[in-house]
């Protein structure tokens, strides 16, 4: 199956029916799974076996469409959780506990930013941010003793920044700490970060890869190629017995799969970010079409970025798919067959004249949610960052005249007909 092309393995990747199975992957609604004895059970719970016994850590369901994620990505394991929020957590705090450090990319998804600096910071985990732009030098100075990951956004919400995947994998691995990358916005099909360095992918499935705005959900993705067991003492968790678990060793037990097992026997159990049965199955039939949609995607949105870098009312636009992007030379090298569908533009009057404009679109919507088939608007300034100061509003990259648009899968015509009467 790993042979196949993306668009096959989304399809068929994951589900292997046996003569007489269903031919779609079933909805295994069930908190729980029987068994004929304690023995059966206890060799579940001692990781001895494989198998289901409680939603929370493993359902079939869930288990089929992680696996065939993994498989988009190249990876050797894969673990849906609730949300992409919830995948960042685990993907960082299954490496790092309270007094290590992390380096990350600035431009990054603004519910992430606030994760590590608000909440993780609070778990006692320091981050120290970087411009993804920066060169080599700059960028090794922000590593420390203490620091265990690094981590960007391969095309970054809202601004599109596209990362340098392998200038970050070897910053990363100079200092002996794993590369994770949220690869949400171009999705396996246009992106794929292991084949550039990247140790661990993550991606919120709530965008693209469900694609129709019906379910919340995130997918940790390990490539299995980052070595723990080289830094023992730098990866305790991953390297030391778990006493929780009877002491056993993950890297020893499970070798490739020592990062996703742990994050399942550990954090799954204590925190319990589990997508529900349905969710996943719902997200499985996104997966199917991800190929289609996203080459819609993209090739509206150039239409629409073309359109709107020669308007006059436009004041700037940011889309790595326009050859006169800063980032189109990355996005050749990176992402070949498409930049996806995030446009980020400003309207020439700043803040009132955005609000103008989104209030005459009539197809586009006004949304929070980006990446699914309807084509959508966020103006920030008056909205999701309203409460922001102008200084913080700047410190976060989103100027009084940004307007976020995700270009949907309609007749591309149609949406260009709506910006122009709104823009008019
Ligand atoms: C939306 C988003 C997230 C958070 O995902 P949720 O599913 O909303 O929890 C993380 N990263 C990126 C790039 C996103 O766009």
């Amino acid at each position: 199956m790993t042979n196949h092309h993306i668009e096959t393995l989304c399809i068929q990747a994951g589900h292997t029916p046996k003569s007489g199975d269903p031919r779609v992957v079933p909805i295994y609604q069930s908190t729980t799974f029987k068994y004929d004895t304690c023995e059966d059970m206890a060799r579940l719970f001692d990781l001895e076996a494989a198998g289901h016994f409680y939603t929370r850590l493993a359902n079939p369901t869930s288990d089929t469409v992680a696996a065939k994620v993994a498989a988009l990505e190249g990876g050797v394991a894969a673990i849906l959780t609730s949300s992409g929020q919830a995948a960042s957590l685990f993907a960082i705090f299954n490496i790092c506990t309270a007094g290590d450090h992390v380096v990350s990319a600035g431009p990054i998804y603004g519910g992430t930013y606030n994760l590590f600096n608000v909440t993780m910071k609070k778990m006692g985990i320091e981050f120290t941010f970087v411009d993804p732009d920066a060169n080599e030098d700059t960028l090794s100075q922000a590593f420390q003793p203490n620091t265990k990951v690094m981590f960007a956004e391969t095309l970054s919400n809202p601004l599109g920044v596209v990362l340098d995947i392998e200038k970050f994998a070897k910053a990363a691995h100079d200092h002996n700490v794993p590369l994770i990358v949220d690869n949400t916005f171009p999705t396996p099909v246009l992106c794929r970060p292991f084949e550039w360095g990247a140790d661990i992918s993550l991606h919120s499935t709530t965008k693209y890869m469900d694609g129709h705005a019906t379910s919340v959900g995130g997918v940790i993705v390990d490539s299995g190629n980052f070595d723990w067991t080289r830094y023992p003492d730098k990866f305790p968790g991953l390297c030391q017995p778990d006493e929780s678990y009877h002491g056993i060793i993950y890297t020893e037990k499970f070798g490739q799969g020592a990062y996703i097992t742990k994050a399942v026997a550990q954090l799954m159990r204590d925190l319990g970010a589990t997508p529900s049965p349905f969710n996943a199955f719902l997200l499985n039939m996104g997966l199917e079409t991800l190929p289609l949609r996203i080459q819609r995607h993209s090739e509206n949105a150039l239409a629409i970025a073309k359109y709107l870098e020669t308007h006059s009312k436009v004041a700037w636009i940011n889309y790595c798919g326009l050859p006169s992007s800063k980032y189109y030379e990355l996005s050749r090298k990176y992402m070949p067959n498409g930049s996806s569908g995030v446009i980020a533009f400003g309207i020439k009057g700043g803040r009132e004249a955005g609000i103008a404009f989104m209030d005459k679109l009539k197809l586009g919507a006004i949304v929070t949610h980006v990446a699914d088939t309807r084509t959508s608007f966020l103006h920030p300034a008056s909205t999701t960052h309203r409460q922001l100061s102008d200084a913080q509003l700047l410190e976060a990259g989103v100027s009084q005249d940004l307007i976020r648009l995700s270009v949907g899968i309609e007749n591309v015509n149609d949406i260009l007909d709506d910006l122009e009467q709104a823009l008019g």
